[in-house]
């Protein structure tokens, strides 16, 4: 049998696409992965606690509540979801294949929504079991605003354009915010750079690295390193931002699929047509600029749609 439409990833991007799909009576399948990228099936949201900017919870919902939700409502409408991780596809030729550890198969269209992992530093006192989520964070935008960071200071780790990004947002709530990037010079584009440096709220500290992190049940205190002298120092702080980049993960694809240099899909601005007619992308693994859940559901609404558009017009 040949299927429809293929959905690879679990996130916002594939279950919205799934939600398309299956309403479209495409009868997608899912592989929603078994920790592909280190992230169980659901994404991103699953390794969060309370979301708040996705529009329809006033009250906010806990990141794995709402891809449970998302979830549901894929399989309401006839999504096969199999928890599985698409270990390689070969783009070649129409129909694709699409292989896994238990099952191999064709597709005529094939949606890819495997997301992206936030990079995270090895330092002492970050890791799942000890501060992270507890005031250490990757990713502000989602973070910055809750109330154990108002009026304390906060650290953001990196040098690159997110870490000027995080810093700057964090100043609406923080006291002071500490750049930590291990170089003298910013990889940042020159205009964030600029607005960074003109926040009377950031300071930077150049040529340094965070040695760890501590605190009971939430941060209370950071210790740096001046990588040139080796001196150390603690800050008291209540939160640690680590802004060193993502990685998509979209390995799998084993190159048959233009990517820029860190391997996010390209896509034809405005759509989600990947350079192989009949394959799309949606989501984080192809967004490095938003990476937001509801902007990920959005271009998954695209995706679905297209492949939708491409099956009418390629039988
Ligand atoms: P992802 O959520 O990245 O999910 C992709 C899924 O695909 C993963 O489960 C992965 O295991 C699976 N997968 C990968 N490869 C394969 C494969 N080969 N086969 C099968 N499956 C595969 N955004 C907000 O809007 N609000 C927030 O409050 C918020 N909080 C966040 C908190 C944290 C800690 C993090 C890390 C992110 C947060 N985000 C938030 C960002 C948001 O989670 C992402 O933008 C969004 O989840 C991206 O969705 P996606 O559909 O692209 O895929
Ligand atoms: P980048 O890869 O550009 O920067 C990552 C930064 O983290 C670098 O400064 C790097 O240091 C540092 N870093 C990496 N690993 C470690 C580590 N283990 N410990 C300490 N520091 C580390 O990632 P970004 O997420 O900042 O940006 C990704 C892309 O998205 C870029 O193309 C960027 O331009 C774009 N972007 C654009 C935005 C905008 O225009 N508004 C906003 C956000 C992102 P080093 O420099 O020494 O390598």
């Amino acid at each position: 049998m040949v299927e429809n439409v293929v959905i690879i990833g679990s996130g916002p991007a594939a279950h919205t696409a799934a939600i398309y799909a299956a309403r479209a009576d495409l009868m997608p399948v899912l592989f929603e992965g078994f920790m592909a990228g280190g992230i169980a099936a659901g994404g991103q949201l699953t390794t969060t606690t309370d979301v708040e900017n996705f529009p329809g919870f006033p009250e906010g919902i806990e990141g794995p509540d709402l891809m449970e939700r998302m979830r549901k409502q894929s399989e309401r409408f006839g999504t096969r979801i199999y928890s599985e991780t698409v270990n390689s596809v070969d783009l070649s030729q129409r129909p694709f294949k699409f292989k896994t550890d238990e099952r191999e198969g064709l597709a005529k269209t094939i949606i890819i929504a495997t997301g992206a992992t936030a990079k995270r530093d090895n330092v002492p006192g970050t890791g799942d079991k000890e501060l992270w989520q507890k005031g250490v964070s990757a990713c502000a935008v989602c973070d910055g605003a809750l109330p154990m960071f108002r009026n304390k200071p906060l650290f953001v780790v990196g040098g690159g354009d997110s870490a000027m990004e995080e810093a700057h947002f964090l100043t609406k709530f923080a006291s002071k915010v500490y750049i930590v990037h291990r170089r003298d010079e910013l990889r940042a584009s020159k205009i964030m750079q600029d607005r960074a440096r003109a926040n009377p709220k950031i300071e930077f500290l150049y040529s340094h690295k965070v040695v760890s992190v501590d605190g009971g049940n939430s941060v209370e205190q950071v210790r740096v390193e001046d990588l040139k002298s080796q001196e150390q120092k603690t800050f008291p702080a209540a939160g640690l931002f680590f802004a060193i980049g993502h990685v998509p993960n979209t390995g799998f694809l084993g190159g048959q699929i233009e990517t820029d240099e860190q391997g996010y899909v390209i896509t034809v601005p405005g759509t989600t047509q990947t350079n192989v007619p009949g394959v799309f992308a949606a989501g984080d693994c192809q967004d490095k600029k938003y990476r937001q859940a509801i902007t990920a559901a959005g271009s998954g609404c695209m995706a679905a749609l297209e492949a939708e558009h491409f099956l009418s017009s390629h039988h």
